[in-house]
């Protein structure tokens, strides 16, 4: 079984700020459970020293470009066998809330050389120029702000093969030549077939360029991404590499989105008990102050308030959504312009949309049991999670066919509905009106009790589950490392 070194920005339970965390947090122990040696490396930001347990230092190590030396601390990654290393150097990680911006939203002015200093003691972890023994035989590296991970292995012999992740091509760490100078990167690095990109330095372009395997979280955003509509700025770049660039589907974590052992909930419920599921409802339509009724049609949405999850579109369509016999719950946090409009429309419609601004776990899981239906109107998606929470709760989601959505949610079309096979609503359009109208298809649905009631069943019984998708990753590792042996000296 292969020893894999997993390198990410955030991981759940020590913190999390999307999706990525949900997979950094639950693939590695999926790894584990097929027998795999798996370490998950992260920064040790303040948060993550708080919520991970039990720690001991195993390492000290000198960075190039540090005055001081950096620490690995060692723990477990919670309910797992899986080791824990967290990358410690206070002037870097030492801070209070989100791992990429402060208080303001505003990037932390400092996060080339944050990022940077992890990919670095990665690779040192990697080629074993630390005192660990331990040598893995793949990196799995995900998203930018690993980027340079796989750009610095490339450089040296020896080495691991290496895995880039893509959870969202549209973050790409864009920075200055002149911090490119400052990193003190290897200077062939400074050119368009590496880092640079339109006179910028893009750490994403680090993994896309150099990665032996290159990977994405759906089969459909591995195609769209190689398209110039969705592509941002990088399609060309990956319909050169389009050989190594597969899709997997993300899976969930069973143990923490399973609404027959969700500790937030009101009452625990599964396809068996679905009855039990109307208790939620009551409960959240009672939290959140809108106006108690078990038979109005309640909608949910839990994600980032930004352009990319169509919250504009959302806005758009609200005063036609009020106009209905529906409720609406919002939970969220993002850009100003979307969360103080939402302030503003909840204080205009009381008892029917209730709006929270913040990041909430809790309240993610019970708007997720508590909802009739979720809406996903994403302009893109690269797999798009709370669907799948959704499938798993007995929860209608309305979603747009794009990314993940479109290969994990199967519309209830006549045809689908009579195969058994409808989980949810599918349109296509970004425009408010299509979504309005995938809400009023919802709505005619829902004055059907029987049908509903068979695509909640239909979609409860999908499994998301981790399972074989960590046997596609270790096939993935597999060959990521057969191509690195094969390869000829210095291609
Ligand atoms: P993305 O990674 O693009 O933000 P995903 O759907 O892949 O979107 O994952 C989002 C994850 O973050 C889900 O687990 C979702 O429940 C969670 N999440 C997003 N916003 C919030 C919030 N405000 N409060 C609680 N959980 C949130």
């Amino acid at each position: 079984m292969p020893k894999i070194l997993f390198v990410a920005s955030e991981a759940h339970p020590l913190i999390k700020t999307g999706g990525l965390a949900d997979i950094a947090g639950s693939l590695p122990p999926a790894l584990a459970a097929q027998r795999a040696d798996v370490r998950l490396l992260l920064p040790a930001y303040r948060d993550a020293l708080k919520h991970a347990g039990t720690l001991k230092p195993i390492a000290q190590f000198a960075v190039p470009g540090l005055a001081q030396s950096v620490q690995i601390f060692e723990g477990k990654l919670s309910n797992s066998s899986v080791t824990l290393w967290l990358l410690d150097f206070p002037p870097a990680y030492d801070r209070p809330g989100n791992p990429y911006v402060d208080a303001h939203g505003r990037p932390w002015p400092d996060n080339a050389p944050r990022f940077a200093l992890l990919a670095r003691a990665a690779v040192m972890l990697a080629l074993g120029q630390t005192s660990l023994r331990w040598k893995p035989d793949v990196v799995h590296c995900h998203d930018w702000q690993t980027g340079l991970v796989p750009a610095l292995l490339a450089q040296a012999e020896n080495r691991p093969a290496s895995v880039f992740t893509i959870h969202n091509l549209a973050y790409q760490g864009l920075f200055s030549y002149q911090t490119f100078v400052a990193l003190g990167l290897p200077a062939a690095l400074w050119s368009f077939e590496a880092l640079e990109f339109y006179g910028q330095m893009s750490f994403i372009k680090g993994g896309l360029v150099f990665a032996d395997r290159l990977t994405t979280v759906s089969p459909t955003y591995a195609r769209e991404i190689q398209t110039p509509e969705f592509g941002c700025g990088l399609d060309g770049l990956l319909r050169y590499r389009a050989d190594r660039l597969s899709g997997i589907l993300n899976g969930i974590d069973d143990e923490v989105w399973n609404p027959a052992q969700d500790a937030y909930l009101t009452k625990c419920y599964s396809a068996r008990r679905l009855f039990n599921k109307l208790a939620n409802k009551q409960a959240l339509q009672q939290e959140l102050g809108l106006t108690s009724n078990p038979q109005t049609l309640l909608l949910g949405v839990v994600g980032r308030l930004v352009q990319q999850k169509g919250i504009d579109l959302i806005l758009d369509a609200l005063a036609d959504i009020m106009q209905r016999p529906i409720q609406l719950a919002i939970l969220g946090s993002g850009e100003t312009v979307y969360e103080t409009a939402l302030r503003k429309l909840a204080a205009q419609h009381p008892g029917k949309l209730a709006v929270r601004i913040g990041y909430d776990e809790r309240l993610a899981h019970r708007i997720e049991a508590g909802v009739d239906g979720f809406l996903m109107p994403s302009r893109f998606e690269p797999c798009g999670l709370n669907q799948l929470y959704s499938l798993r709760y007995g929860t209608i989601p309305i979603v747009r066919g794009v990314g993940g959505l479109a290969d994990t949610v199967i519309d209830a079309t006549e045809k689908n509905l009579k195969a058994n096979k409808a989980t949810g609503i599918v349109f296509h359009e970004a425009s408010a009106a299509a979504l309005v109208a995938a809400i009023d298809r919802a709505q005619s649905l829902h004055r059907n009790p029987r049908l509903w009631k068979q695509i909640m069943l239909t979609g409860m019984r999908q499994d998301f589950t981790w399972g074989s998708r960590a046997l596609d990753y270790l096939k993935l590792y597999r060959s990521a490392q057969r191509h690195l042996r094969d390869k000829p000296k210095g291609v």
